[in-house]
């Protein structure tokens, strides 16, 4: 009798439990995580800085990491919105805490080389800008001279990896040719190379100004080696998934690179122009190539003030400055030196 009473008991004390959900939306706000959602195929994932939790509409599988799959009750929709029982938020909370013990906590690859790309050259100018003066400004040219000193400092900094550029000179090399010139660097087990595109931005709207940072969402990574119709949450999609790890470890680092490189131009240029924030799109270099990769946006050639800044030398050497801090601060984070 008294057995059968605790038994109520607890069960009414689980279904109270229960009734205590949230809104997805309200946890991320909360929270400051971020959400890739796939709405064709109800896949999300959260991103809590470096980790990534991916979960699927009506199921109760949650996978950390794109590799460990934890059981807890699914998300459903109710009334458009996407609701999460407090044992799931429980879970999510344990991802909330700081950086520093994840990184710690995390194997990552030692960077063997970096590859610097400045975009477009030769006939292809990037984006061009008319002065008063009727000449114009490219966007192939700033972002030479600013690869270039990248490049020196680099070097002296890093004398025991290999430093590589896409172009040295104002010539065209197509994207091919870059994918495939960083993706041929020879690696030892557990090296990489970093990836660092950088162009100059343009907008129809001549207001627009700011950096910004792109990397590759990690479902176009999924993407080309599981196909669309495979879905999310089964056995044999999990599978699959196991076997892409190296692949998703690749794109938890370009996130870390990511924010290192905004950090630093933030710090650096953050007074003069603005910070536009990380961004995720399927460039072509960055899609392409097998490595920690980001697309750098140094600022707008279409707005009159930052224009004036980015064809200044002394703004572009500050611009090499803010990148190469940004990758040696990652180096020393994934490398441990410091
Ligand atoms: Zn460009």
């Amino acid at each position: 009798m008294l057995r059968t009473l605790f038994t109520t008991v607890f069960i009414v004390f689980i279904g109270a439990t229960a009734v205590s959900e949230t809104t997805l939306e309200s946890y991320l706000v909360k929270n400051d995580v971020s959400l890739q959602w796939d709405a064709l195929r109800g896949v999300g994932t959260l991103w809590f800085g470096i980790d990534a939790v991916t979960f699927r509409l009506d199921s109760p599988y949650y996978v950390l990491n794109f590799s460990d799959i934890h059981r807890f009750d699914a998300p459903k929709v109710i009334n458009d919105e996407i609701i999460l029982t407090e044992t799931t938020v429980s879970f999510l909370d344990s991802f909330v805490f700081d950086d520093t013990t994840r990184i710690a906590s995390r194997d990552f690859s030692r960077v063997r080389a970096i590859f610097i790309d400045p975009g477009h050259g030769g006939q292809d100018p990037g984006a061009v800008a008319k002065l008063s003066n009727g000449s114009s400004v490219y966007e192939k040219d700033i972002v030479l001279a600013v690869g270039l000193h990248l490049q020196e400092m680099l070097k002296s900094r890093f004398p025991d990896k290999e430093i590589h550029i896409s172009r040295d000179s104002d010539t065209y090399v197509s994207l091919e040719e870059r994918a495939d010139f960083a993706n041929a660097i020879e690696l030892g087990t557990s090296e990489s190379t970093l990836f660092v595109s950088i162009h100059v931005n343009a907008s129809l709207n001549a207001a627009a100004q700011g950096f910004e940072v792109w990397y590759l969402p990690p479902k176009v990574v999924r993407k080309n080696l599981v196909s669309d119709t495979v879905a999310f949450g089964f056995e044999e999609d999990t599978v699959e998934i196991l076997n892409r790890i190296k692949d998703e470890e690749v794109s938890i680092e370009s996130v870390l690179f990511a924010r290192s490189i905004l950090s630093e131009m933030d710090e650096q240029i953050g007074h003069i122009s603005s910070n536009r924030g990380i961004r995720e799109e399927s460039w072509y270099v960055v899609r392409n190539v097998k490595m920690p990769a980001v697309l750098v946006e140094l600022g707008f050639i279409s707005n009159t003030n930052e224009r004036s800044y980015l064809i200044d030398e002394s703004y572009q050497d500050i611009l090499s400055r803010a990148l190469f801090s940004g990758i040696e601060s990652y180096i020393l984070t994934v490398e441990g030196t410091e």
